[in-house]
Parts: C-alpha cells; structure tokens; sequence
C-alpha cells in the first residue's frame, strides 16, 4: 500500500486567474482543437458515446456545429451500421444513391414515389440504365393525367457533371444553368450522384461543420473489446465511421490494449480513440498500443457512482493534467470525458491541456437526444442513465432477448445511475453557451487559440468559500 502525498483536484477546486487581455472580441477567438492526430474539429467537444445521448440525430447537430458524436455501442452492428451511414448521407453536397426510375413508369408512379420519398427531382433512366432525362416537383405540379408516359413530362436535355466535380464548380454550373439539380455521370453515361442547391444551401448554413475529405459530416462510432467487436469495428468502418471509439470503463486493461493492438493490425489507416484512464502509465501504454487519442475520466460523470462503488478513480482536473503530460510528447490529443456542468468547466478542462471535452447528461437534455420529452410538476426533462446502471443493463440484455431474471438483477452491481436531466431545447443551444464560457475563458486569460490558452493559464486553488462565493448568493434565483 502506499498514499500518494499530492492532492488531486477537480474542476470546482481551482479558478483561471485572470490576466492582461488584448482580445476585442472573443466572439471571433478560434476553438479549433485536435481531436485524433488525424481529425481536427473547429469546437473541442464530442457527444457522449451513451445510449440516452448520441445515435445519428444528435452525431448529426454535433458536426454540423463543428465538433463530433460518437454512435453508442448498445445497438445491433446493423442497426450502428446504418446510424453511421444516415450521418453520412446527411449533408453531403452530393447524393452517391439518387432516387431514379426508368423510361417505362408513368406520371403516376412517379408522384407515388415522390410522396412517398419526399425527393425534390427523380432520374429517369434508359433501358441500358443510361441517363434519359430528369423530372422535378415543378413538372409534376399541373400534370393530372397519371397514365402519361414519363418521357413525354421529363426534360431530356439534362446538364451533367463527372462525379469528381468539387463543391465550387457544381455551385458555378447550377448558377449558369439556373438548374436546382446536376446529375453527375460517369465515363459511360451511368448516374453515379445528383447535386441539388438545397443540399448546397445547407452546406453554407452550417460554416464550421465537421467534413471528411468528401463533404460528408463526420462521424465515431464506440466498440467495445471482445474478439467479437472486430466485426463492429469493420461494419462502422466500411458504414463511413471516421473514427472508432474502444469503449470500457477501465481503459488501463489488457482487454483495452489487446483489441487497440488488434485494430491497428487490421485497419492501420483507423483513427483509434483508447479510454478510459486516469493517469500517466494508462495513457503511456494506450499510446504504446497505437492510439490516436486517450480518453481520460474515471469517476467524473454526472451518472457514474464508480467512485462510491469501487472506491476508485482520480479527481478529473488532476487526471487530465497528468494525463496530457504523458500525452503531449507523443503529441496525442487527450479528450477529457465526464464532470463537464458548466461552460466553466470546459475551460478548465482545455485550459488544464485537454484538446477536447466529451459530454453526456448536459447533451442528454436536449432534442437530438434519443427519448422523449417528460413532464414533471410543470418542468420538462429527458432520461440521462449511466452505461452501466441497472436500468441499462436489463435494456440491453432485453434488447438481445434475453431477459434478465430477478437473480441476476440483484446480483448486478451497477455503476452508474438513472436519472432526470432539464430538458434544454436544441444542442446547437447547450453549445452555444459552451463554446461562448470557453472563449470568454480564453479571453480572461488574453489567450487569442486554445494552444495560448494551455500555455498561459494560471489556476488558483480556492476554498469551499470560494466556491460559494463563485456562485450566485444571497439572491432568489428566478426562473
Ligand atoms: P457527463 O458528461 O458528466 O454526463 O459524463 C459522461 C461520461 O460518463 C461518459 O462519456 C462516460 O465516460 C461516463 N459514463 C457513462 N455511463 C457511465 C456509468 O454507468 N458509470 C460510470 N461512468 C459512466
């Protein structure tokens, strides 16, 4: 036995001291942060890979704002498969599967699958599946005999583009042409995508999104590690997954390092993310292992009771300090995961050296979230639960059909709890407020990036009366 003399702190132990400051405006400081060594996010936070948190919705809103979700793991490799793939399809300037039909169909079938698909133009295909013309909403409008044959509605002089066209040229040539919809096709006349300006408009809506190399919203997805999860880890892969997330609560564990060791020799190009640790050594063997980023928190999470249940755990602001000190030389990005319940924190945690933060209960509020909206003496809620609390537990096993007895749910001894959280409107809100805390932090310490802002930060520790006195005190709070 021994006890380690320093004492660890967490996120309402310490202040930033404040420092001179030549920021106008923080509004415009940058929070572009690295999140593996390979991806880099323009807002330094990811969605929790929980099951109350992130499925495609929420990954979706997450990189659309800039930052990431990583798609739980409590789902049927299908079932992840095809959340992996909804975020990919979801805001791409280009469709890769456009919606088509052929030559023989008739008005009729097409305003079926136009009500039925919701799509603006359908692609009309010849019998050597070659393009043959093009039907928009607009030419179905005032058409009301169903019977007509569709080469008699659609256009056939069709603008098209090769599939390899980029962004800005597609932009020129729907402009030009005043078209809504470019079919590209390839050397031998074969459809192999469709740009529409509705798609483009959204691409512009949303400046900070976070984009693989081909438009495509970015997205994680969590495993877990037994041998069985390698072919979790291949479906997300070849679903479009941008990085894999090996989930267990204990990262400074053999099972953790086998399967990184495993998936780095099956998948070398993969950005893996090892978690989660708590100290020096933990990270040290994750990177030894082959990790792109090291997941750090035992014990911090607003659902976790790890600490009262196992007794174990390090105190999150000490942990990510000594963590990214074993990190930075390898220059592996650290992801500071659970404990984050105000903007406030986040800026401790990036100011503390964390790249980025990883966020559940504040996210599980919000509408993206998967569950409902609950009402409770007037106060909406959602459902925030710990992976590891019992109601997880008997979901999970119910989910797979099987059914826990009464014996084996006693006999659970959970680590996470079941809880209500506020509910709070749309994520694209919650982190507003975030990233506003994070950059007014920036500006208190006259940091002008993130990486400023690890190197000049000061903190001071403060007493139980300086926490209160952080707070609001001797008011009533309204609202
Ligand atoms: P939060 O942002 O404080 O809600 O913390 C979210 C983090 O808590 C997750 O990203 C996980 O690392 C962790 N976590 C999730 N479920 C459990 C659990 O059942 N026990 C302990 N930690 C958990």
């Amino acid at each position: 036995m021994k006890i380690l003399e320093n004492t660890a702190l967490t996120y309402d132990d310490v202040l930033l001291v404040p420092q001179y400051s030549n920021v106008d405006s923080r509004r415009t400081l940058s929070t572009q942060a690295k999140l593996t060594k390979e991806i880099t996010l323009q807002i330094p936070i990811v969605s929790a890979n929980m099951d109350v948190v992130t499925e495609s919705e929420m990954a979706i809103a997450m990189a659309r704002e800039g930052g990431m979700g990583i798609i739980h793991r409590f789902l049927s490799i299908d079932e992840q498969a095809r959340q992996i793939e909804r975020v990919k399809k979801a805001e791409s300037f280009m469709v890769e599967d456009p919606i088509s039909m052929t030559t023989m169909h008739t008005v009729g079938d097409i305003k079926k699958i136009v009500a039925e698909t919701g799509s603006g133009g359908i692609l009309i295909l010849d019998e050597a599946e070659k393009l043959a013309g093009i039907v928009t909403t607009r030419d179905l409008l005032f058409e009301h005999d169903d019977q007509k044959p569709i080469t008699e509605l659609m256009a056939k002089k069709v603008v098209t583009a090769s599939p390899n066209i980029s962004l800005s040229e597609a932009e020129n040539l729907l402009h030009q042409n005043r078209i809504e919809k470019l079919p590209l096709v390839n050397s031998e006349g074969r459809v192999a995508g469709l740009v529409t300006l509705k798609d483009i408009m959204k691409i512009t809506q949303y400046p900070k999104a976070t984009k693989d190399s081909r438009g495509r919203l970015m997205v994680g997805a969590a495993v877990g590690v037994r041998d069985k999860e390698m072919r979790r880890v291949e479906a997300a892969l070849q679903a479009g997954a941008d990085c894999i997330v090996v989930d267990i609560a204990h990262g400074d564990s053999h099972l953790e390092i086998e399967m990184v060791q495993n998936i780095r020799r099956h998948f070398p190009k993969a950005q893996i993310i090892g978690g989660n640790v708590a100290t020096a050594d933990g990270t040290k063997r994750l990177i030894d292992a082959g990790v792109d980023a090291v997941k750090v928190g035992v014990g911090p999470g607003s659902i976790c009771i790890t600490r009262l249940v196992a007794g174990s755990g390090v105190p999150q602001l000490s942990a990510v300090i000594e963590c990214v000190a074993a990190a930075d030389s390898a220059n592996v990005p650290v992801i500071a995961d659970g404990g984050i319940r105000h903007p406030g924190d986040l800026a401790k945690a990036i100011a503390a050296g964390a790249q980025t933060a990883m966020i559940g209960s504040l996210l599980a509020g919000t509408d993206e979230s998967p569950g409902m909206i609950m009402t409770r003496k007037g106060h909406k809620y959602k459902a925030s639960r710990g992976m590891a609390s019992r109601e997880a537990a008997i979901d999970r096993n119910r989910k797979e059909g099987n059914d826990l007895t009464q014996e084996e749910i006693d006999e659970y001894v959970a680590e996470g709890v079941e809880a209500a959280v506020p509910y709070r409107g749309k994520a694209r809100e919650v982190l507003t407020q975030l990233i506003g805390g994070l950059q007014s932090g920036m500006s208190y310490s006259g940091a002008h990036s993130l990486k400023e802002f690890q190197e000049q930060a000061i903190f001071v520790r403060m007493t139980g009366a300086g926490l209160r006195e952080s707070g609001p005190h001797d008011v009533e709070t309204l609202g």
